[in-house]
């Protein structure tokens, strides 16, 4: 699972920001398209404790006002928790994501392609990076935050059509 090149399993997020604005399908489809299989989903309303497992380091790498406008953020509504799985699933779905701040983000990504906030403006303004989703960074990560959300017997093992172009 730690190797890109193989099959792999990999946690995203549709944030509330996607939830709320009524993209869950737009934006479940890019990974449909893309092949990535669901193996796993819920909607969670996230609280204070899972907020802080998940993301257990964002204090320490942004400080307590980004950490608690990002909590009070991901707290604001539920999100949809999914693993997908596929040949290099992490670096895949980062791909279809794009980058953190939507304004460096590509068009064609998700975050490129349905938001403009740049950090500049969120941090002069108070404002959260409202970013749509969350894919983990790498298969380490995948790992962890996989174990945060779901538990073994709800992680499914099924046949799709993708594996017949995939395996
Ligand atoms: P990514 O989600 O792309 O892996 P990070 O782990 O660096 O990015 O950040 C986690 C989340 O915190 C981002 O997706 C974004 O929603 C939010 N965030 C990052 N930087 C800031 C910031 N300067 N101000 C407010 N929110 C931020």
């Amino acid at each position: 699972m730690s190797d890109d090149s193989a099959v792999q399993r990999t946690l995203v997020l549709l944030k509330p920001d996607a939830v709320a604005r009524g993209l869950t399908g737009r934006v479940l489809a890019r990974f449909d398209d893309a092949l990535l299989k669901i193996v796993a989903a819920r909607m969670v309303w996230m609280d204070a404790e899972l907020t802080r497992q998940h993301y257990f380091d964002l204090e320490e790498r942004f400080g307590p006002e980004v950490y608690n406008l990002m909590a009070r953020f991901m707290q604001s509504g539920p999100v949809i928790a999914l693993v997908l799985e596929g040949i290099g699933a992490v670096p895949c779905a980062r791909k279809i994501v794009g980058s953190t701040y939507p304004d460096q983000a590509a068009p064609g990504t998700i975050r490129g392609d349905f938001a403009h906030m740049s950090r500049a403006y969120a941090n002069a303004s108070g404002l959260p990076v409202a970013n749509l989703v969350h894919a983990s960074g790498n298969a380490t990560e995948a790992e962890r935050e996989i174990g945060v959300w779901f538990t073994k017997a709800e992680l499914f093992d099924y046949p799709c059509a993708a594996q017949r172009f995939t395996s």
